[in-house]
């Protein structure tokens, strides 16, 4: 029997270990801190790798998200269209601009079903928040068009997107900002939180500066307190670690896509598993998360545990039927995102992961619907 976790911090941690150190020792020796040069290098060569104009270090996505809706003007009474088959903080992100989360459903790729955007569109409808789980971009050019049409703005939710495409075009380069995540367990992690906003407009730049740190510019000694912001700020040690690790960006996303597909293969032949969307000429899917749909999901769950294999159910209950959604803005009835969180399971899915862990992974789900 083998040991499989379903995050392997570890092992990339042996892979990179003797850099990291050396970083950190020239960080801390230095006394670099706070919003120091490596906070600057790391917005500069993400801006360039999502192809925007400018990014900006926060302390988490969820803050991103925050910060780019309340630069956009997001504010009480207002509405913002998003999904509810997400991770909680896209919708929290709404609520926390005093904004009301309009919730639509998903198709069968787990994402916002654009077939039901325009009908939840309202004369209060301020922006559309995409949010492309799993890795995997949202129809963009019928977003795009949509906002256009009604005048939206959009907020992409891309935490689990880093180096996924959509007609070639990064995740985050298509909205009015682009929010990611660097929570450990993503694509691009720290070692602790972060997050950025990436963008074209120089009025959302200045503003996320502003909010991240007490309403101050990066320099604040050359600028007076002109807004009340919070502290959430990218940590510049944290900035040193990612400037190290986005030199091994392509090779993990490749790494991803090669496994998605290792199991693709192995498990599309079992009929009670669902694999999920394929990569094709649109989309270059970049694997956040594997996530399949199967019969007796949680019987699975278990049984893979029990064989040393460690998966994830996120959301046994959708967001929209959480009792924060529901005490304040109703019960709403979404049957796919229903459905959906009663079929997913998340497999084991890093760079680290070996051929050998995944054939064991596949056998077991074959055992496992065999009995
Ligand atoms: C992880 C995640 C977030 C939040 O990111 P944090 O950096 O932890 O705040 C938001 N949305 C999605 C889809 C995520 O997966």
């Amino acid at each position: 029997m083998k040991n499989i976790s379903f995050v392997n911090y570890k092992t990339e941690y042996k892979q990179l270990r003797e850099e990291v150190l050396s970083e950190l020792d020239r960080v801390l020796t230095n006394g670099d801190l706070i919003l120091r040069g490596d906070v600057e290098k790391f917005e500069k060569d993400f801006a360039e790798y999502v192809g925007t104009k400018y990014a900006i270090g926060v302390n988490s996505c969820t803050d991103a998200l925050i910060f780019a809706l309340k630069a956009l003007g997001v504010k009480a009474r207002d509405e913002v269209i998003t999904v509810s088959h997400t991770f909680w903080a896209s919708i929290e992100a709404i609520i926390h601009c005093g904004a009301t989360p309009v919730l639509v459903d998903v198709g069968e790729d787990y994402l916002l079903d654009v077939e039901k955007l325009e009908n939840a569109i309202t004369p209060r409808t301020k922006a559309i928040l995409p949010v492309h789980l799993n890795g995997r971009v949202c129809d963009m050019d019928k977003i795009m068009e949509l906002a256009k049409k009604y005048n939206l703005r959009v907020v992409e939710d891309a935490a689990q997107a880093i180096g996924a495409t959509y007609n070639g075009k990064m995740a985050g380069s298509f909205g009015d900002a682009g929010c990611f995540s660097f929570y450990p367990a993503k694509i691009l992690g720290c070692y602790g939180d972060g997050g950025i906003i990436t963008t074209n407009s120089p009025f959302m730049k200045r503003m996320a500066w502003l909010y991240r740190a007490h309403g101050q510019g990066i320099k604040s000694k050359d600028y007076p307190i002109i807004y009340c912001g919070w502290t959430s700020r990218l940590h510049n040690v944290q900035a040193a670690i990612l400037n190290l690790k986005m030199k091994y960006l392509d090779g993990w996303v490749k790494r991803r896509r090669e496994i998605a597909k290792l199991y693709n293969e192995g498990l599309s032949k079992i009929s009670q598993v669902k694999i999920p969307p394929q990569s094709d000429n649109v989309r270059q899917d970049a694997y956040q998360n594997y996530v399949i749909r199967v019969e007796k999901r949680d019987e699975l769950h278990e049984y893979l545990k029990e064989n040393g294999i460690e998966t994830l159910i996120k959301d046994p209950v959708p967001n929209h039927l959480q009792p924060a959604v529901t005490y304040f803005y109703g019960v709403t009835n979404l049957p796919m995102s229903e459905q959906l969180c009663e079929e997913v399971i998340s497999l084991p899915m890093y760079p680290q992961l070996t051929e050998e862990e995944i054939n064991y992974i596949i056998k077991t789900i074959e055992n496992f619907y065999a009995k």
